[in-house]
């Protein structure tokens, strides 16, 4: 905690003399040299709501924002010398097909929540502001709740129970997300984020249905909040001009999935859309940011243009459009010292003051097939684990290592409290994925 205010300090003060000193400035123009011309900023969002304070009591922090911050963003993203641009001009620009008079500021939303209808959309209509939403189509027009919000609100329910759960009776991995918190070692959304980026869907599914039956039942372990959009509500939505991308059918992380469901989930997706909504689906966001050359490969063939990670990099003038860089926003991101808004914090992340500085981790999205070709661990090259482990055991949390073929290792770090945990390290691949979210989080 205290770590954390004293980083959120230094940053509100390193933001404010960048931004009085002119190096803010400054540091823009080299990032506007460095993608080739223009600067193409791409933010993505989750939920907008009315009420932050009160979400934030039941909600997963890094996905909230609140409207009036919703506001100042674009207000300030405009001020800044931004144009407010849709994904497809972006996309253009980057292609080189269309020349842009200003640096491009993309609003983007995952998940298709219905905070996003209600509070965004009336703030981004009123200024005219463009934006696209990605959604997992089997989600929409159901009360169902996406497996990150049910496990948050679950694991809430554990500890304020402070129920013992019965691991004999859960799959394998279960002890890897509970044992950290439990232990007060992590917060449960660092938790989660590191575990829904490692297990495949039916792996979360399954803790789900065990945590609930340990739980006892009852409609107290199901989240009220996190609903999602209706067709509706996208229908109109799309009327007033508004973008829609596919996120999977069941937000699924594909890097851990088979090709035929990588398939099914991409296409199937972008099908179901244009059919309800009756526009063309030609833009993808990876669940979790995460990606691969075979998800590529399936999206190039079928009638897309872009896939957006969350790696927070700049975007460049003649990159790829498969693996478009966003910083994800949430409402701490624009405080300040005293936990109110701070504009020089909040232009400072749009300058990526910090990502120049070097106080950003970012991590990158591109993960290998490895579990895609094997059930289970059957193809692994246990050959090259020594190796990696050892090159583990030096990484600091930060570092992205390199080994050179898939191994499946023994990662210290989990270790350390677990054991026999299992981890997949890779070409290539950041090895830490607690550094990919907001720091604050932690
Ligand atoms: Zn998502």
């Amino acid at each position: 905690m205290a770590g954390r205010v004293l980083r959120r300090a230094a940053k509100a003060a390193a933001a404010g003399f960048l931004h009085y000193s002119g190096a803010r400035k400054a540091m823009a123009a080299y990032r506007r040299s460095q993608s080739g011309g223009r600067r193409i900023l791409i933010v993505s969002y989750h939920r907008v709501v009315s009420d932050f304070t009160g979400e934030l009591q039941r909600s997963i922090p890094g996905l909230l924002i609140s409207q009036e911050t919703f506001r100042r963003h674009l207000e300030q993203a405009h001020a800044a010398g931004f144009e407010l641009a849709s994904l497809g001009d972006a996309v253009d620009v980057m292609a080189g097909r269309r020349a842009a008079k200003k640096d491009l500021f993309v609003v983007t939303f995952d998940d298709g929540y219905r905070d996003v209808y209600r509070y965004a959309y009336p703030v981004l209509k009123q200024m005219g502001v463009p934006a696209i939403t990605y959604l997992p189509t089997a989600f929409i027009n159901t009360d169902k709740r996406f497996n990150h919000d049910r496990l948050f609100h679950l694991l809430r329910r554990v500890q304020e129970r402070r129920f013992r759960p019965d691991y004999a009776t859960m799959p394998g991995p279960s002890v890897e997300l509970l044992g950290p918190i439990l232990t007060g070692q992590k917060t449960t959304s660092a938790a989660l984020d590191d575990f829904i980026g490692e297990h495949p869907t039916r792996v979360l599914t399954g803790i789900i249905d065990a945590l609930e039956q340990q739980l006892g039942g009852g409609a107290d372990l199901l989240p009220e909040q996190g609903d999602v959009m209706n067709w509706d509500e996208v229908r109109q939505m799309a009327r007033d001009g508004f973008e829609f991308g596919a996120h999977t059918l069941g937000h699924t992380v594909l890097t851990l999935e088979p090709t035929a469901v990588v398939e099914k989930e991409i296409l199937e997706s972008k099908q179901t859309i244009e059919r309800e909504v009756g526009v063309q689906v030609k833009d993808f966001a990876y669940c979790n940011g995460w990606y691969s050359d075979e998800m590529i490969r399936v999206l190039s063939q079928n009638g897309f243009r872009s896939g957006v990670t969350t790696e927070d990099l700049p975007n460049r003038v003649g990159g790829d459009p498969f693996t478009l860089k966003r910083k994800v926003m949430w409402e701490n991101f624009s405080l300040g010292m005293m936990g109110d808004y701070s504009s020089s914090l909040t232009v400072c992340q749009f300058d990526d003051c910090f990502g120049v500085l070097g106080m950003s981790h970012p991590v990158l999205g591109r993960r290998p097939h490895v579990l895609s070709q094997a059930t289970g661990t059957t193809n692994v090259l246990v050959q090259e684990a020594a190796a990696a482990e050892a090159v583990l055991a030096r990484a600091t949390p930060v570092e992205v290592v390199d080994v050179t073929a898939p191994v499946i290792v023994t990662d210290p770090r989990v270790a350390a409290a677990v054991t026999g945990a299992q981890v997949v390290v890779a070409p290539n691949v950041a090895l830490a994925p607690e550094a990919a979210k907001p720091e604050e989080l932690q």
